[in-house]
């Protein structure tokens, strides 16, 4: 594949922003040959306290699919960590290579994720911060801290929830304002606290030991009354007594920060040359952690048709269909998790509501059905109608090719399509993407089986976007088969 530099001086793409979304998405790009610079304010990958907490199937899919999940697997620990509002919910029966999600903090998913962005050679101009944009017909001019610009094709905003990318876009961001405010901190207490979780009426109240065995792990909550700004440990004081008539003496915090419930979604993902990802396009509260999973797979469903843009093999409009597939998923995480958190309160009448959560989430199917939404294996874009597949994540199936025997999800590591014939070896000619498109012959006899759905029936063909998710599924001789190629990866080259 030809590399993609930038039409102007600078690069075809910028990342505003280099947490866990703009890494991913670096490293897609990277992989399709397009030349991409990360700017980040942060010096190096350090997390200040403790974000993210884990993955959930989907993103360990993700990056299986990227020939990285064993550099995460190797570093956490799997566990059974998809719940709703902290009612745990069993995936070890779905149909997934990882039925499991794994706890790994954010500061080691940053530096792994880094490490391979690395390695792909990806520049990032660390201690800088984007300042503002202007975009023309050709590109976008990205001003930088200290007075200097880059010139780009493409700006994507991936800068967090305040993210300046999406304000000097003028993109609306609208939704809720917070009910709660939670502190969270790190701290030493004279008195050993009662260690555990409760909740009461205003969320969910937490103390647990630290691994070092001298500190405390704290997430107190407190009424909004617009804090803004950063916490301080008279602010921490405050709330503990609140809460538990005391602050057992707490002192020498190591961190102390605040995060609220604000749930807000840019109204639109897309502006010209500008686009956003993760936190930049979707802010809610941390229960059932979503946020770093979801910016992750924005990434993933950006990349590659951002690449496409920008070498020209795709017109423009695919990049649409960006928001088209992420807006609704994001909508989805953000109205599940603004249940959940009324669910972290307690009253008589929310106990009630989660007693009664709680059986229904132990039934079969109630559980089968939330925890595919919470690890995000049942993730379907609306591709219209068609196989049960069309839209949905591929399963990484073991094949047998003419090469020998091949996962799907090794046939993805290169973010390139994967067209698979499943039928007579040499039946499927597709010429006019044979550029763009690999087409596999293989053979396999193993149940076809989604989450949620259970078993579908076996297609003769599947043709697999880089993302992993079916493009078409069908025989061979369907004429919606070069539809498919044409939307998804331009149109045919000239016979
Ligand atoms: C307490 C807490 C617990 C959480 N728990 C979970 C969980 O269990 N699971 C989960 O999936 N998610 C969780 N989250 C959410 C998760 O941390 C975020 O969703 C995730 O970090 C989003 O990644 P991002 O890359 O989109 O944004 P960020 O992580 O915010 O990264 C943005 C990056 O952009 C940089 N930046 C910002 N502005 C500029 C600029 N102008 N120029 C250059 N660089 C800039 C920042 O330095 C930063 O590195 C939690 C969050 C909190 C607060």
């Amino acid at each position: 594949m030809e590399p993609v530099t930038a039409t102007n001086t600078g690069h075809a793409v910028v990342i505003a922003g280099g947490g866990p979304t703009g890494l991913m998405l670096a490293g897609e790009l990277a992989l399709a040959g397009v030349d991409v610079a990360i700017v980040e304010r942060r010096a190096g990958q350090e997390v200040v306290g403790t974000r993210a907490r884990g993955l959930h199937a989907r993103t360990i899919e993700v990056l299986d699919q990227r020939g990285i999940a064993g550099r995460f697997l190797s570093a956490g620990q799997p566990v059974q960590i998809a719940s709703f509002s902290g009612i745990r919910l069993d995936i070890s029966d779905f149909p997934t290579r990882h039925p499991y999600g794994l706890a790994l903090l954010q500061k080691h998913f940053e530096r792994i994720l880094a490490g391979w962005v690395s390695e792909l050679g990806v520049p990032i101009h660390r201690q800088r911060e984007v300042t503002g944009f202007t975009q023309d017909a050709t590109g976008v001019t990205v001003e930088l801290s200290g007075g200097q610009s880059l010139r780009a094709d493409f700006l994507v905003g991936c800068d967090g929830g305040r993210s300046l990318i999406r304000r000097a876009a003028s993109i609306d961001f609208p939704g809720w304002d917070p009910s709660v405010s939670s502190l969270i901190a790190e701290v030493e207490m004279s008195e050993e606290p009662g260690w555990g979780i409760r909740r009461d009426g205003n969320g969910t109240q937490a103390l647990g030991p630290l691994d070092d065995g001298k500190r405390v792990g704290v997430v107190v909550s407190e009424p909004y009354a617009g804090q803004t700004g950063e916490p301080t440990l008279r602010d921490l004081s405050r709330a503990l007594i609140a809460v538990w008539g005391t602050d057992f003496g707490v002192h020498n915090p190591t961190w102390i920060s605040r995060f609220t419930d604000m749930t807000r979604q840019a109204s639109s993902y897309r502006q010209g040359r500008v686009l956003l990802a993760g936190d930049a396009a979707h802010v809610h509260y941390p229960v059932g952690g979503q946020g770093l999973n979801i910016g992750v797979q924005d990434a993933v469903n950006l990349g590659w048709k951002l690449a496409q843009v920008a070498r020209g093999s795709s017109p423009d409009s695919l990049l649409d269909t960006y928001h088209a597939e992420r807006h609704p998923v994001a909508a989805r995480v953000l109205r599940t998790t603004m249940a959940q958190t009324a669910l972290t309160r307690s009253s008589p009448q929310t106990d009630a509501l989660r007693d009664t959560m709680s059986e229904l989430l132990a039934m079969d199917q109630p559980r089968k059905t939330f925890a595919a939404r919470m690890s995000g294996l049942d993730i379907h874009y609306d591709l219209g109608a068609g196989h049960p597949l069309l839209g949905r994540r591929m399963p990484d199936l073991d094949l047998i090719t003419p090469s020998g025997p091949q996962r799907v999800y090794t046939l993805l590591h290169r973010a390139r399509p994967v067209l698979l014939n499943l039928g007579e070896p040499g039946g499927l000619d597709i010429t006019p993407w044979a550029d763009r498109v690999p087409l596999t012959d293989a053979k396999y006899a193993g149940r076809w089986e989604l989450p949620v759905l259970g078993e579908v029936t076996a297609p003769a063909a599947v043709l697999i976007r880089p993302d992993g998710h079916v493009a078409w599924a069908g025989d061979p001789a369907d004429l919606a088969l070069p539809d498919a190629l044409a939307t998804w990866f331009g149109p045919p080259a000239a016979g």
